[in-house]
C-alpha cells in the first residue's frame, strides 16, 4: 500500500529553501509529523519543519553530516511530548536522489536507537532532496530492523502537488484518451491522469452534492467518499440530479453512488450514512482524500469538516446557496464558494462559521427529536439552476487546484448574486492568528 508524507506548501517551501541553501555542503532539517494509518497506507502529516542549527552538529561536509547526541535528544524530547514522528531530512548536493551507502549505514545505526528512545511508540523516517528538487523518503516502523519506502510527497497548496519519490515504482494511471480527448486538450494528459488519481470526499449528497458528484464523475474523477445521513423524499426530486421517483425512500448516498457508477463504472465509491459531525469513524475514510467538497448548508457539519480539514491537511471547497422569497417575490438569492486551504486559511478565519447558528442548530435538533409530531420544519426555497451555477464554479476551482491548468489565480472566495446575475469577490479580512489554523494543523 502506498505511503506518503503530506505537507502544506509553505512548510515544503521552507524545507526546500533550507535544504537547497548550500550547494556544496549537505544541509538538514527535522520534520515533526503525525503518523496515521489510512485504509490505503501510512500517512505522515507534517506539523512543523525545524532547521537544525550548526551547533547541534558534530560536522557537515559535501557527503555527510552528523548530529550530536545532545541535538538528537532535543528532537526526541519534542517528538515524545507531542506524540510525533521525526523525519530527518538532508540534502544531496548533486543529483543523487536515492539513499547513499553512507545513509544506509547511518540509518541502520541511528533509527533503531531513535525508535527505542521514543519507546517504539511511533515510526520515524528520513527524507532526502537532491539539488534538482527530486525527493526520496523512507520510514522505520516500531521494532523494525529495516526501512520501508515512502512513495509520495503530497504538497497541499495551490496547486496541489503529488511528488513521486525516487523509490516510487507504482504503475502509471491509464487514461481513456478517446473519451477524454476534449479535456486532455485543456488539462493535458498529465492533468487528466491526476483527476483519475484524486480522491474526493463529498459531504452532503443533496441538491448541490448530487450535481458535484455527477460533474466530477464526468470529468474522470474515480475515487469518492460520499457522506450524508438523509433519504430521498418526494420534495427533493426537483433538484436531486439523476434521482427519480423510484429512489424515494433510498439513502441519498446510495442514489448518488449509483449515478456516479452509471457514468464511470471504474469509480471506487465509499459511502457513509450519517452526519459528519457525529461520525467518529469518518476520519479513517476521509484521511486519504485529496479534496473535500462541502455541500451541506448545516453549520455544525461545516465546523466539523473544517476541523477534519485542518487535522488531516485536506483542502475544502465549500459550496453554499441561499434564497429568501415570499410567494413568488425573491428578496435575496445567490451563493458562495470558499476555498479553505490548510497552512493558509480555514473556514473559521474566513468568517464562514457562525457559532450562533451552530447553537441554534443544536437547539432545533433537540426540539426535532422531542416534538417531531408537529411535522416538517419550514423548508427554504431551492432551485437546481442556482445549485448548478455554484457547483460549476466550485468544480472549475477544483480542476484548477489539481491540474493547475488555469494557473490558480482566482480568489479563495467567490460570490454570486442571482438577482443581478453577477459573480463577485468580497474582500474579507483574514484573521492572521487563527487559533483553529494554529492549534489543529496536522494533529491527525
Ligand atoms: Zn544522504
Ligand atoms: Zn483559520
Amino acid at each position: 500500500m502506498p505511503s506518503r508524507i503530506r505537507i502544506v506548501q509553505s512548510d515544503f517551501e521552507n524545507l526546500k529553501r533550507e535544504l537547497l541553501s548550500n550547494s556544496l555542503v549537505e544541509q538538514g532539517a527535522a520534520l515533526f509529523a503525525k503518523h496515521c494509518n489510512s485504509n490505503t497506507g501510512d500517512i505522515f502529516l507534517v506539523k512543523e519543519v525545524q532547521p537544525i542549527p550548526d551547533e547541534d552538529l558534530t560536522y557537515k561536509n559535501a557527503v555527510g553530516r552528523k548530529l550530536k547526541a545532545s541535538g538528537l535528544i532535543k528532537l526526541v524530547q519534542k517528538a515524545l511530548e507531542e506524540d510525533l514522528s521525526l523525519i530527518m531530512a538532508h540534502s544531496h548536493p548533486g543529483s543523487l536522489s536515492s539513499f547513499s551507502k553512507t545513509d544506509d549505514q547511518n540509518e541502520n545505526e541511528m533509527m533503531p536507537r531513535l525508535l527505542m528512545m521514543t519507546d517504539n511508540k511511533f515510526p520515524h523516517g528520513t527524507f532526502i532532496m537532491d539539488s534538482n528538487g527530486r525527493v526520496n523518503a523512507r520510514f522505520w516502523e516500531p521494532y523494525s530492523k529495516s526501512p520501508k519506502a515512502i512513495d509520495w510527497v503530497n504538497i497541499v497548496g495551490r496547486p496541489m502537488k503529488n511528488l513521486p519519490t525516487s523509490s516510487n515504482n507504482s504503475f502509471q494511471k491509464k487514461v481513456n484518451t478517446e473519451l477524454f480527448d476534449r479535456q486532455v486538450k485543456m488539462f493535458g494528459l498529465e492533468g487528466q491522469k491526476v483527476l483519475a488519481k484524486t480522491k474526493v470526499t463529498i459531504i452532503g449528497a443533496g441538491g448541490t452534492g448530487s450535481v458535484a458528484g455527477i460533474q466530477l464523475a464526468y470529468l474522470g474523477v474515480e475515487n469518492f467518499l460520499l457522506i450524508d445521513d438523509d433519504i430521498v423524499e418526494h420534495s427533493n426530486l426537483n433538484r436531486l440530479l439523476g434521482a427519480t421517483k423510484n429512489d424515494i425512500g433510498r439513502e441519498k448516498v446510495e442514489v448518488l453512488a449509483d449515478n456516479i457508477n452509471c457514468i464511470n463504472s471504474r469509480a471506487k465509491i465509499e459511502k457513509e450514512v450519517g452526519k459528519i459531525s457525529e461520525k467518529n469513524g469518518s476520519s479513517k475514510h476521509i484521511i486519504d482524500s485529496h479534496v473535500i467538497f462541502l455541500c451541506s448548508d448545516n453549520m455544525l457539519s461545516r465546523a466539523s469538516a473544517n476541523d477534519l480539514s485542518l487535522r488531516f491537511l485536506i483542502p475544502i471547497i465549500d459550496v453554499g446557496v441561499g434564497i429568501q422569497a415570499d410567494e413568488g417575490k425573491v428578496i435575496t438569492a445567490g451563493g458562495s464558494i470558499y476555498l479553505s486551504m490548510p497552512g493558509e486559511f480555514c473556514l473559521q478565519c474566513l468568517n464562514r462559521i457562525n457559532p450562533e447558528t451552530i447553537d441554534r442548530e443544536k437547539m432545533v435538533a433537540e426540539e426535532d427529536n422531542a416534538c417531531y409530531v408537529f411535522g416538517e420544519r419550514i423548508a427554504s426555497p431551492a432551485v437546481i439552476s442556482l445549485n448548478s451555477t455554484m457547483v460549476s464554479q466550485a468544480v472549475n476551482m477544483f480542476i484548477d487546484l489539481v491540474t493547475n491548468c488555469l494557473g490558480n489565480r482566482t480568489d479563495q472566495i467567490k460570490c454570486f448574486d442571482m438577482i443581478r446575475g453577477n459573480m463577485y469577490t468580497p474582500r474579507l479580512p483574514k484573521n492572521q492568528n487563527c487559533r483553529f489554523c494554529n492549534k489543529l494543523k496536522g494533529i491527525g
